[in-house]
């Protein structure tokens, strides 16, 4: 399970749900020290196998489908560790989802750590169009820093091996790297060794955790929950793992800095292309960076639905897949003001900024720092966002102008080694090529 993942649709057009399930709740073989959901366990109980039953899943597909208004269902399946339900049960996956395929554009994506891929399960995934996101940080001793086993081995090996897998087998992946403390301070090595790798589509989830008040600790959580929206927070130390608010901005550019000089229109960095979406001014497809959110929900092995995969907590727990209908339950809760929460409860330093169009703010779960101001409910990456964002703007401008004018956004790569002159609008029966009106 990745850190900070963001997901989602989120605004614009018809409102569709998006559900991200757990098959076998937060169990996982491996015991990243980050990671957010294996303490889940202490809601679950411990004694249980965390496993979903035919019941629930049968339930969820039936039900996620005939909510789902929009034309394209997208079944999610992360963890935990997802693959430790075994190929079986992702067999019975497509073949309760087979009924439906013809109402709807069906599809699946499994979020995995990959140290458990076999030629028989890429064989699969490949074969049933998986779209399978990889946990990877970095080179090994990145990597190995924070995602290890119980033993306290490394599981670079392992998910390098994975990844060699998914890439000769020819799956569709991307990989979701964790930028940690540590991570932070060494943007180039992480994303060169990526890129090196071959990996063409990457995101980078900040690591955010703080300790538990009084409250979580009773709950057996060794985290804490989500900020309250708006208040003041009591609790604001994080964790060491967490990665410092200005280094994240700093690692951003850092790796930013590369990518514009050299691998535009070749890497997809999905932080980036986020940004230029918000620049060129769409609705952002990720509800961290979206105005509102809260169509976006978590399914548990046991059939409960909750607000949102970062907000799997007893009061956030919105209904049973086997006790009710999934669509109500997620209007139910976008109705509650969660969701629109996110914009309503920014912070008057969030509402005058002059990023707010790219950032809205970011994730309410991390709003747990005060502006310069001294108000509270300002996220905790607030430097960083602010930093990253007003560094690239420069470019974003550029590329927007491309586009704008039927350039691909890769012509920025030129425009930064001397003055471009463009040919508007550019021949319609030819792509605009390379040099095109360059001076
Ligand atoms: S609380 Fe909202 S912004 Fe944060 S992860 Fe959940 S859906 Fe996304
Ligand atoms: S950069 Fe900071 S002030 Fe600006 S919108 Fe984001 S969190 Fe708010």
């Amino acid at each position: 399970m990745i850190a900070e993942s963001a997901h989602g649709p989120a605004a614009g057009g018809i409102q569709g749900i998006h559900v991200v399930a757990k098959p076998v709740g937060p169990r996982c073989n491996l015991n990243c020290d980050y990671c957010f959901y294996l303490e889940k366990k202490a809601l679950f109980g411990s004694g249980g196998q965390h496993r979903m039953s035919d019941e629930v899943l049968a339930a969820f597909i039936a039900g996620y489908v005939s909510s789902q208004p929009t034309p394209a269902v997208e079944f999610v399946w992360q963890g935990g560790e997802p693959t430790l339900a075994g190929i079986d049960f992702f067999k019975r996956v497509i073949k309760l989802q087979k009924p439906f395929a013809g109402r709807k554009t069906i599809t699946n994506a499994l979020q995995t750590n990959g140290t458990l891929l076999t030629e028989e399960w890429c064989r699969f995934l490949k074969k049933h169009n998986f779209m399978v996101g990889l946990s990877l940080d970095g080179p090994q001793a990145i990597h190995d820093r924070y995602r290890r086993d119980r033993k306290g081995n490394g599981s670079f090996e392992k998910v390098l091996r994975g990844l060699k897998l998914l890439q000769q087998h020819k799956v569709e992946y991307n990989v979701q790297a964790c930028v940690a403390a540590e991570t932070a301070r060494r943007p180039l090595e992480v994303y060169r060794f990526l890129r090196d790798q071959g990996v063409a589509f990457i995101q980078f989830a900040p690591v955010v955790e703080r300790r538990p008040d009084a409250r979580r600790r009773k709950q057996g959580l060794r985290l804490a929950g989500p900020a309250a929206l708006g208040a003041e927070e009591s609790q604001t130390e994080v964790l060491p793992w967490s990665v410092a608010p200005e280094e994240y901005g700093d690692f951003l550019i850092g790796v930013y800095e590369e990518w514009v000089r050299r691998d535009v229109g070749g890497v997809f960095v999905m932080n980036f292309e986020w940004a230029l979406n918000a620049w060129i001014g769409n609705p952002s497809p990720v509800c961290v960076h979206a105005r509102t959110c809260g169509r976006a929900v978590a399914i548990e092995h046991n059939g409960d639905i909750f607000a949102c995969d970062h907000l799997v907590y007893p009061e956030h727990r919105i209904g049973n897949i086997l006790k009710g209908d999934l669509g109500r339950m997620v209007e139910a809760s976008a109705a509650s003001g969660f969701g629109a929460g996110k914009e309503k409860a920014l912070p008057r330093w969030c509402r005058e900024c002059d990023v707010l169009a790219a950032c809205q703010g970011g994730c309410p779960k991390h709003r747990f720092a005060k502006s310069p101001g001294g108000e509270p409910g300002l996220h905790y990456l607030c430097p960083g966002y602010q930093k990253f964002f007003r560094h690239i703007r420069k470019y974003l401008k550029a590329m927007a102008t491309l586009l704008e004018h039927g350039y691909p956004a890769s012509e920025v790569m030129r425009a930064i080694e001397g003055p471009l002159v463009l040919r508007c609008p550019p021949p319609k029966e030819t792509a605009a090529p390379p040099g095109a009106g360059r001076t």
